[in-house]
């Protein structure tokens, strides 16, 4: 530094030398350039003064006067002046550049404190777009938009408001700041008085510089009551209508900038995009979960179809081995591309009885493995195992392990690999605590492995084949039952009705000479022997009625109960009956009331089935009336029914009783069963005769100890006047009286029928068997024929057979008699070429009517 101190002081010296000399301008240059170096070698504008001053005294030294001194003094200034410029214009130059660099570097703060903001701002979007990517729960994301915004951009109150489906209100949805319970229920209206409605209206961002300098809105009372001061708020999209808006509220003024609302529009624009986003994800769920209930319900309607057919299938046949083969048909392709069914049978053992396939060559590769390689019975699993656990199995995929294990050696694994096996289940076929079978289901395609809800569905096939099954075998059982039942009652039936025929026919010739002798003139002056022959003949026709009963239990539970209608007086049918009880009544000690209506009821009844229900009713009185009790029978006409009642003081019914008692073999109970009950058919049987009238028969008690009555109920019938005219009877053709040939094995009943015939006013012939029979036919040609049926050598049936094919007597009447009173025998006696059936004993009147009406009806068909 000194050298260049010395180096400036000796050039600084003449020059300065040189200007005071005169040298002017140029001098005053080298002044300058001597300045500008000694500034760059760092000298001071001081040291450039203290050379100057040493420079001058120098001049001054060798200056001659000191006026001289003082004018060369006066004008060195300007020397130094000169050579100290640089210095000069360096410090304004430094000034300068000073002032403008403290600018840059506000600048560049206010840049970086811009920046900072910003890059708060970016990243809280960027947080924000990676939450909603990740797939957040929209409120979530919402209420942490609302905090992020407020945090970031250092503010109190966030809000984002959801536009309703109305589009007339703005839901708050999401926000920080707000008074309590305020989130999720304020509402606003969409209007431009509000902040948020004006920037939903408005569709651009909305600034709120001073909440109480603008005018703008009025509606903002709650941005009030929270202290809002400044405030901004933006549109959040939406794909067809906005979602809502997003609002930033400061309690502090705060000019908001572009970048803030840029930031604020920005984190809409990415709840924008995630709400879409969640909309359409929810929009593809509905559809997948439509499309899935869709695909879901056709599956159903699949199923329910193959079940419906394959219980169709189940109802074709009841042969179970049918049953199968038909299901293994349907099951095939919709369930499986295989179907067996195996069946355990009686001796224990499986069977394969049905057995389908889509590729019928599989089917035959299928069963020549089954014989080469019958099935083990304790295979752990597969099939035997289902027959032994009677629980379904399933192998959902890759069969390959179970093939191995089943197979006994390589040439087996190997046919069994050919089958193309993928997946099998194997359903028990289980009724009544049982296992009857097993249905295997076998997919050989990869694409098919069967699920638990296939398994469900093949359980489903499995419950109704096996219903199916079992109710095809007791099918069959009660089919075995039912014939064996049906045998055992045709043997009981056919038994009863020779039961009845062989008690009836002793009863005939009694009860016919009964009522021949009550006529005779030597009776019929005696009262005592008259009163015995009527006793006798009473009590033979209650035999008969007893023999009636019986069969009619038959007839019941056949519901082959035969009526002969004829026109009756109700009132006739009680005395009749009355006379019949009358006397065991007396002597039971009871009271018998008679109350009968004095005017004709009449009926279109059976008299004999009539007088049946009337005679048990009586019976019944009796039975459970004491001595000393009473009984009423009386009759009346109600409406357009006839009714007959029976009443007794006798022990009643309860009331549970009063319908029970009606059906067969029902009796009272223990409290007032009394020795006296008998089977319990008496009133079954009356009241399916009164049902047979059209009428009712029903039971009427106070209860236990206060007697009982009875009511039968018949519709009115018009009065008609048929009468049997006994006295004359039908003539012949040649009018003459009828020849009748009369046939029947028993003497008795011969003789006393043929007396009957007789007085009737006919011309009698008898035989006493079928053959004597024909031969007097075929001679006498007889204009009618009677004839029983059960006779020795030829039987009626047989007769008639034979005299229809005579032509001479092809068309004669004839009239099968006889004690079978069963419908087949009628049926049988009619087929066999008789006109008419009668049982025996016959009522007179009833004979004379048909023998009358069938010569009649050939006297008609002869003229
Ligand atoms: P049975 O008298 O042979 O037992 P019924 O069919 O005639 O058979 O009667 C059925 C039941 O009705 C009787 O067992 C009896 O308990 C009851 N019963 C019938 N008639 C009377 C009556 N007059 N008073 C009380 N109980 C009666």
């Amino acid at each position: 530094m000194s050298d260049n101190l010395q180096e400036l002081e000796r050039e600084y010296q003449p020059a300065l030398e040189h200007y005071l000399s005169g040298a002017g301008e140029a001098a005053l240059e080298r002044a300058y350039e001597i300045g500008r170096r000694a500034m760059a070698a760092g000298l001071g504008v001081l040291q450039m003064a203290a050379l100057h001053q040493r420079a001058l005294s120098l001049v001054l030294a060798k200056a001659a006067e000191p006026e001289q001194s003082a004018e060369l003094a006066v004008r060195a200034t300007d020397f130094l002046a000169e050579s100290l410029s640089p210095f000069e214009m360096a410090l304004r130059g430094f000034q300068e550049t000073s002032i403008s660099l403290r600018s840059s570097l506000d600048k560049l703060a206010a840049a970086h404190r811009a920046l900072e903001a910003r890059t708060l701002q970016q990243s809280a979007v960027a947080e924000l777009g990676q939450q909603a990517l990740e797939g957040a729960d929209l409120s979530e994301l919402l209420q942490k938009s609302a905090g992020l915004v407020a945090q970031t951009l250092d503010i109190e109150l966030a809000e984002i408001l959801e536009l309703l489906p109305d589009e007339k209100t703005l839901l708050l949805r999401a926000g920080v700041g707000w008074k309590e319970g305020l989130v999720g229920h304020a509402t606003r209206w969409v209007g431009v008085e509000s902040h948020a409605g004006f920037t939903l209206l408005s569709n651009e961002p909305a600034i709120l510089e001073n909440l109480e300098k603008d005018t703008r809105f009025h509606g903002l009372s709650l941005l009030h009551d929270h202290g809002v001061v400044s405030g901004m708020s933006v549109v959040i999209h939406g794909r067809e209508k906005p979602f809502g808006t997003l609002g930033a509220y400061s309690t502090k003024p705060r000019k908001f900038t572009k970048d803030d609302i840029a930031f604020l529009q920005a984190t809409a624009n990415v709840l924008a995009a995630a709400i879409e986003r969640k909309r359409a994800e929810e929009e593809r769920q509905l559809l997948a979960r439509a499309q899935a209930a869709r695909a879901k319900a056709e599956e159903a309607e699949r199923r329910f179809a193959f079940l419906a057919e394959a219980s169709t299938v189940l109802t074709e046949s009841l042969d179970y081995e049918a049953m199968l083969k038909s299901v293994a048909r349907v099951a095939v392709p919709f369930l499986a591309d295989w179907c067996l069914a195996h069946v355990i049978k009686d001796n224990g053992q499986a069977a394969c009885v049905a057995a389908a396939h889509v590729d019928p060559a599989k089917l035959e590769l299928a069963r020549e493995l089954g014989r080469r390689y019958p099935p083990d019975p304790n295979l752990p699993f597969g099939i035997p195992k289902v027959l032994r656990t009677g629980k379904a199995e399933i192998y959902p995929s890759d069969p390959e392990p179970l093939l191995r294990a089943a197979s006994y050696d390589s040439e087996q694994l190997q046919i069994l690999k050919q089958l193309g096996l993928v997946s099998a289940m194997i359903v028990p076929l289980g009724a009544r605590g049982r296992t009857l079978g097993a249905i295997t289901l076998v997919s050989a395609q990869p694409a098919r492995c069967y699920t638990r809800s296939d398994l469900a569905l093949a359980e489903d096939l499995a419950r109704r084949v096996a219903l199916a099954v079992d109710n095809a075998a007791l099918h069959q059982e009660v089919l075995a039952e039912r014939d064996k039942a049906e045998r055992a009652n045709r043997a009981k039936d056919e038994f009863l009705a020779i039961l009845s025929h062989e008690l009836r026919n002793p009863l005939v010739p009694i009860i016919g000479w009964a009522r021949v002798l009550k006529s005779h003139s030597l009776i019929a002056q005696d009262d005592t022997l008259l009163e015995g022959i009527r006793a006798l003949e009473r009590n033979a026709l209650n035999m008969v009625r007893l023999v009636d009963d019986c069969l009619d239990l038959v007839r019941i539970s056949q519901q082959k109960i035969e009526m002969k209608l004829e026109l009756v007086d109700l009132n006739e049918i009680a005395r009749a009956s009355i006379e019949t009880m009358r006397e065991q009544i007396q002597v039971k000690g009871i009271n018998l009331v008679v109350d009968l209506s004095p005017a004709k009821l009449s009926v279109s009844g059976d008299r004999t089935r009539l007088e049946q229900v009337v005679i048990n009713l009586l019976i019944n009185s009796m039975k459970y009336t004491s001595n000393g009790g009473s009984i009423v029978i009386g009759s009346s006409k109600v409406g357009n029914d006839v009714e007959l009642w029976v009443r007794d003081t006798g022990i009643g019914i309860a009331p549970e009783y009063l319908e029970q008692i009606f059906e067969p073999f029902r009796q009272g109970t223990g409290a007032w069963l009394v020795s006296q009950s008998g089977l319990g058919i008496g009133l079954a049987i009356s009241r399916q005769i009164a049902q047979m009238h059209g009428g009712r028969i029903w039971a009427e008690s106070e209860g236990l100890g206060r007697g009982s009555t009875f009511r039968l109920r018949l519709p009115l019938a018009q009065e008609s006047h048929e009468e049997v005219d006994r006295t004359r009877p039908e003539l012949s053709n040649l009018g003459r009286p009828l020849r009748i040939l009369l046939m029947e094995d028993s003497e008795d009943i011969l003789y006393i029928m043929k007396l009957e015939l007789e007085r009737m006013g006919y011309s009698v012939l008898t035989a006493s068997d079928g053959r004597e029979g024909i031969e007097l036919a075929m001679r006498e040609k007889p204009d009618l024929i009677i004839s029983d049926i059960k006779m020795p050598g030829l039987d009626g049936y047989e007769l008639i057979k034979r005299v229809r094919a005579i032509p001479a007597l092809a068309t004669v009447p004839a009239i099968a008699l006889t004690g079978f009173g069963m419908k087949t025998d009628v049926e049988k006696a009619l087929a066999c070429g008789y006109n008419a059936h009668l049982s025996k004993p016959v009522d007179p009147d009833k004979l004379s009517a048909l023998i009358k009406r069938l010569a009649s009806k050939q006297k008609e068909m002869a003229s």
